[in-house]
């Protein structure tokens, strides 16, 4: 009989015996460090410590550098083209493979529906690997013509080193996938730092690419919070990228810290994504894509549709739908197959959501439902909507990040796309409508780095991701994706 109150009961006995022994950085082709590990590493369902993480110290952290180090300038740097292809061929046949064992790990640290992690992260990951694995016997140059008599000119699009690739919780494995594809295509080698929170699926994929064939060192992985190992990671010398998906604060952050020591970054941050429905939508299909973006994983996705701005002749309606839905979500922990939203990932996380609950009172706007914590020791909060909040209030500003739908009523194009538009993020953006006129022109007025057009929240890795303003820059995904581990070297050979 299922033990509700230890969800990894209904792991695998591998996935449970991984997930319960402590945890160190992966160094080399070897897991280090775990002895003394002293991050409680807590399952957000029940509020219970699964086991231990080490906090990688800069001496951990130089270890790690120096490794992949090693590999970028010997066997992953010097592997022909067409061999780096298959490695990485075959880390996407083991992921797969082991997809639900690794599942499990984001859903027990986590807290989100391991089918839908089996269902939408795992293929993710798995079609980064497969996309990426196809690039680098591609990577071509080209000859310049220049004025210059007797020159052959030509350029060559090389590797930047050893890339620090700082991954948040809310897609771990995913989110590891999406950072090592590229960086490894590009020729680069890779130390990963994934969330504190969440570290179980990077570390067992650091030992799944060793049994892909990639050399050792080519990718490592430290663990530990980012004010002691992400910092040390991304301020060591011999980086030359970091690779950053996490919060607008803490990109900020890097952005300062890249630009005094003349690293390369690309940042993928938060959002506060308008999705907009017009009245001559397909208002059935447009609200439930409204319905399902705003709980999905509890909220707790940068591109969420978490601010929803309605015609108002089609508020209630849509509102209905919306309500419909979360009154129809099943809220347990992750690993129960029976769960269709999750807890939040921990205690201070659902402590700053409900923060912004407390804001509402008094200012016109209101909780058309939910806004409590459900009984228990996880971190549980019930879907939520805030219905007509000013555009200044915080709960529009700001990414809230939780299961907290922001629904705003409009009368006018006119009126909704400078609305829209005034938010300092530029993520992602929906809008639903059955004029094709209206459709373009008012998808390109949006100011962000993707619009989805009468769908929501498709993702592919051929096609490039990645925010406008203050949601970062450098995309994730297609031939973008693969760019910003690339730089371009110019050969000037005199022929005379
Ligand atoms: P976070 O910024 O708190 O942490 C992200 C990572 O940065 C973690 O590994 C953390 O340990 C590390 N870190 C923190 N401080 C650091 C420092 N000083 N130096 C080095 N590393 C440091 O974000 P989070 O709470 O883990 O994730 C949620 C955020 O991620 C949300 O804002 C969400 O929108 C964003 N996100 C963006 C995308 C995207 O593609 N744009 C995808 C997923 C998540």
């Amino acid at each position: 009989m299922t033990d509700t109150n230890a969800p990894e009961s209904l792991m695998s006995a591998r996935a449970r015996d991984f997930a319960t022994a402590p945890h160190g950085a992966f160094v080399g082709g070897s897991h280090v460090d775990a002895a003394g590990a002293a991050i409680a590493d807590i399952d957000p369902s029940t509020g219970r410590v699964i086991t231990h993480i080490a906090e990688s110290g800069a001496d951990v952290v130089d270890a790690a550098v120096r490794s992949s180090t090693e590999a970028f300038e010997g066997d992953w740097g010097a592997m022909l083209p067409g061999r780096r292809e298959a490695a990485l061929h075959r880390l996407a046949d083991l992921v797969e493979k082991h997809a639900g064992e690794l599942a499990e790990y984001d859903a027990l640290e986590g807290g989100k529906p391991v089918a839908y992690v089996e269902a939408v992260d795992l293929p993710l990951a798995v079609e980064q690997f497969r996309y990426y694995a196809g690039w680098p016997t591609k990577l071509t140059g080209s000859v310049v013509p220049v004025d210059t008599p007797d020159s052959h000119v030509y350029t060559r699009r090389v590797p930047l080193g050893v890339v620090a690739a700082v991954t948040p919780w809310n897609f771990p494995l995913c989110q590891a996938a999406i950072k090592l594809a590229p960086a490894l295509a590009a020729g680069n080698t890779v130390v990963l730092k994934p969330s504190e929170l969440t570290s179980l699926s990077a570390l067992r994929l650091a030992e799944l690419a060793i049994e892909a064939g990639l050399p050792p060192g080519t990718v490592n992985v430290v663990t530990g919070s980012g004010a002691v190992t992400g910092d040390a990671l991304v301020t060591h010398p011999q980086i030359a990228k970091i690779s950053f998906t996490g919060s607008e604060k803490v990109g900020r952050h890097l952005g300062g810290r890249a630009g005094a020591a003349l690293k390369h970054i690309s940042l993928e941050l938060g959002g506060k994504n308008p999705h907009v429905i017009f009245a001559d939508a397909d208002i059935a299909k447009a609200a439930a894509a409204a319905a399902t973006t705003a709980y999905f994983y509890s909220g707790q996705v940068c591109f969420s549709g978490s601010r929803l701005m309605v015609q108002r002749e089609v508020l209630d309606e849509v509102l209905d739908t919306v309500r419909a839905h979360a009154q129809s979500l099943v809220i347990g922990p992750g690993l129960d197959r029976s769960s269709t939203m999750g807890p939040l990932a921990s205690a201070a996380h659902r402590d700053k959501v409900e923060s912004y609950l407390d804001t509402v009172t008094g200012t016109g706007a209101g909780v058309a439902f939910g806004g409590s914590r459900i009984a228990g020791d996880g971190f549980f909060l019930e879907p939520t909507a805030v219905v007509n909040p000013a555009d200044t209030h915080p709960v529009v500003a700001d990414e809230i990040f939780g299961p907290v739908l922001v629904v705003q009523p409009f009368d006018t194009v006119e009126e909704v796309l400078p609305r829209a538009n005034d938010t300092r993020y530029g993520l992602t953006a929906g809008v639903w409508t059955s004029d094709v006129r209206k459709a373009h022109a008012f998808s390109q007025r949006l100011q962000a780095g993707l619009v989805w057009v009468n769908t929501y929240a498709d993702y592919n890795a051929a096609a490039a991701f990645g925010g406008f303003k203050s949601s970062g820059h450098g995309k994730d995904c297609g031939p973008e994706g693969l760019d910003k581990y690339l730089q371009t070297q110019t050969i000037w050979m005199s022929l005379s």
